[in-house]
């Protein structure tokens, strides 16, 4: 499986046209799109929630947000992912929910091994490499694996969902060798019911690691609801 480093990261860039309306673009997006995706920012007070787990979004999902999200993962454009992790870097160093000092690990929520081969990457993995990058928080792609491929969530309801979920996820071999020393920030694109994050928390809680909290770059502004998306 290709493994993201930074260097394959920026190669992503030698596209010029913005992937969202194929017009010219600047730096990844076209200036029209940029404005438009940076309006789907959430107000700090709406970004910090808390239920069973602390979390943070840097987006409101729908819109074109949730389009771009589609696109990143849908039409093959990764390089889409370097654009909004930043951005909710730079939201995050402003708003953060979590207490400083900021030793977190920050671990990206995992594609089984085969639809990460099918799509090519993960973009929770790009996401969070941008967004370690500009936060200079340590990254930790392997820490957690997908055991086992997941049924498709959107036609399930909440209880059908956390069935799906259970033993999906298990330690990563980064993590099976020696516990971090720092506890988890989990990091995902999209959050809706929860459930994902809470799976994969369980596993991570049960090995003796800590988890501070969720990041994620989009939220559905309900729970427990119809989640507009697959897998989460
Ligand atoms: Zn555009």
């Amino acid at each position: 499986m290709k493994r993201w480093g930074w260097e394959s990261f920026l190669s992503l860039f030698l596209s010029t046209n913005c992937p969202l309306c194929d017009r010219k673009a600047d730096i990844c997006l076209c200036s029209s799109c940029r404005r438009q995706l940076q309006r789907c920012q959430l107000p700090a007070s709406q970004a910090v929630w808390e239920d069973e787990i602390k979390g943070f979004a840097w987006g409101a999902y729908q819109g074109v947000l949730k389009r771009a999200i589609a696109v990143l993962k849908y039409d093959n454009q990764p390089q889409l992912a370097e654009p909004l992790g930043q951005w909710m870097g730079v939201a995050w160093l402003k708003t953060s929910p979590f207490p400083p000092p900021h030793h977190y690990v920050v671990v990206p929520i995992p594609l089984h091994t085969q639809r990460q081969q099918q799509r090519g990457f993960n973009q929770a993995e790009l996401l969070a490499l941008s967004f370690c990058r500009f936060t200079g928080l340590r990254l930790q792609s392997q820490g957690l694996k997908r055991d086992r491929e997941t049924q498709a969530m959107y036609s399930l309801n909440p209880e059908e969902r956390a069935e799906n979920l259970k033993n999906a996820f298990c330690l990563g071999t980064p993590f099976q060798k020696r516990l971090p020393r720092s506890p988890v920030l989990l990091l995902d694109d999209i959050y809706t019911t929860g459930a994902t994050i809470r799976s994969a928390r369980q596993i991570l809680t049960q090995a003796g690691i800590p988890v501070a909290g969720v990041v994620t770059l989009a939220k559905t502004s309900f729970n427990h609801e119809s989640a507009t998306n697959s897998y989460h």
